[in-house]
C-alpha cells in the first residue's frame, strides 16, 4: 500500500515538473536564437529593421518578416492568386534587402533609415492600418493568405551572380516589360524587357487622361524655358520622336525641345510612358491614351496573377520576370 502511494506521488511530480523543464527549454532555444540572429548584425542578416513611417514621421522597429506581410497587403490585391503573392513576397523581401544594403547609412530622402512605408520604397501598412483602411471583414477574409505567402517563402531572396538583386515591380506593364536603362540610370543584366501575356484583367490596361489645352500649355512652358506653345501651333509642335522595343516613349519633342517620355509621364502624371496622344480643336483639349500602369521595369503584378492563373508557380514567375536569377535563402 505504501509503495502504490509513493508510486502515485512519483508521477505526480513528473507530471508538475516535467512541461516547467519543456517550456524553459524552449524559451532558451528561442532567445538563443533570436541572439544568434542579432549577433549577425550588419543590418541585413537582422531579424528587425528599422522603418520610417511617413505618416509619423518617426523610425519603428519590426520584425522583417512582418514588415514583408504589411507590404504585400498594401501592394498586392488578396484576391490575386496565392502563387502571384508569393512572387510578391520574395520580390518584396529582396527589394527590401536590396535598399538595405545600398542605403546603408540612410535614404537621402528620409536619413534615419533606409526604407520608408511609401510607394517612394515600397508601401507598407500595420496590421492596425490595414484594419483600419479595410475593416475587419477584409482582414479575415484575406490576412491568412497574406501569411501564407510570406511564411512559405520565408527568408527567400534574389540574387544574380550571387549578389541581391534590384527586384523593381510594377502594376501593369500593358503586355511588355522595360528594359531597366530605358527608364533608370543602369542597364541591370536581370532587368531585361519581356513579354506579359496574361493581364489583361488588369483595370488599369489601359488608360485616358484628358487635359485642357490651356493648362498643358502652362505646365510644359513652366517647366521648360524658351518654348512657345499657343492653342493655334500646338498641334504642329508636337511630335513623338522615339519609341522603345515596348512602344514606350523615348522622347518627344516640344516646340524643338527634346523632353523623355519619363519627363513627361511625371510632369503630367500619365499611367505610362506607353501612350499617344490627340489635340481636338474644337473643344480645347489633349488627350493621351495609355497602355500599362507603373514604370514598366521587372515584374509586373497583374502579369505575374495572370501567370499563376495559367499554372504557373512563384519561383517561375519570378525567373521569367527576372532574367537569370537564383532564389536562395537567407535564413
Ligand atoms: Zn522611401
Amino acid at each position: 500500500m505504501k509503495s502504490l502511494i509513493m508510486y502515485i506521488l512519483f508521477i505526480l511530480l513528473i507530471a508538475i515538473l516535467l512541461p516547467t523543464v519543456i517550456i524553459q527549454n524552449y524559451k532558451v532555444e528561442n532567445i538563443n536564437s533570436l541572439e544568434n540572429e542579432r549577433s549577425v548584425d550588419d543590418t541585413i542578416k537582422s531579424k528587425y529593421i528599422k522603418i520610417y513611417n511617413i505618416e509619423t514621421k518617426t523610425v519603428e522597429t519590426i520584425d522583417f518578416e512582418d514588415y514583408i506581410k504589411g507590404v504585400l497587403a498594401t501592394e498586392m490585391s488578396g484576391n490575386f492568386h496565392i502563387e502571384a503573392l508569393k512572387a510578391q513576397a520574395v520580390a518584396s523581401r529582396t527589394y527590401a534587402f536590396h535598399r538595405l544594403e545600398v542605403y546603408k547609412d540612410g535614404h537621402p530622402q528620409h536619413p534615419e533609415t533606409a526604407l520608408c512605408t511609401g510607394i517612394h520604397c515600397q508601401a507598407y501598412s500595420s496590421i492596425k492600418k490595414l484594419e483600419e483602411i479595410h475593416g475587419e471583414h477584409w482582414m479575415e477574409q484575406y490576412w491568412d493568405k497574406f501569411i501564407e505567402a510570406v511564411d512559405s517563402t520565408k527568408g527567400q531572396i534574389m540574387v544574380y551572380n550571387e549578389k541581391v538583386i534590384d527586384a523593381m515591380f510594377h502594376s501593369t506593364s500593358g503586355g511588355m516589360t522595360e528594359d531597366s536603362e530605358m527608364v533608370f540610370a543602369s542597364a541591370k543584366p536581370y532587368l531585361r524587357a519581356v513579354v506579359s501575356p496574361y493581364e489583361k484583367e488588369s483595370p488599369k490596361f489601359t488608360g485616358t487622361m484628358c487635359i485642357s489645352v490651356n493648362d498643358f500649355i502652362n505646365t510644359i512652358t513652366n517647366e521648360y524655358d524658351g518654348i512657345n506653345l499657343t492653342k493655334k501651333n500646338i498641334a504642329s509642335k508636337i511630335k513623338i520622336v522615339e519609341r522603345s522595343k515596348s512602344n514606350r516613349v523615348k522622347t518627344i519633342n516640344i516646340d524643338g525641345k527634346a523632353i523623355t517620355g519619363r519627363e513627361l509621364r511625371i510632369l503630367l502624371g500619365l499611367n505610362s510612358t506607353n501612350f499617344d496622344f490627340s489635340i481636338d480643336g474644337k473643344s480645347n483639349t489633349i488627350t493621351f491614351d495609355t497602355i500599362g500602369y507603373g514604370h514598366g521595369v521587372g515584374m509586373s503584378q497583374w502579369g505575374a496573377n495572370g501567370m499563376a492563373s495559367k499554372g504557373y508557380k512563384y519561383d517561375e514567375i519570378l525567373k521569367y520576370f527576372y532574367t537569370g536569377v537564383k532564389i536562395n535563402s537567407m535564413y
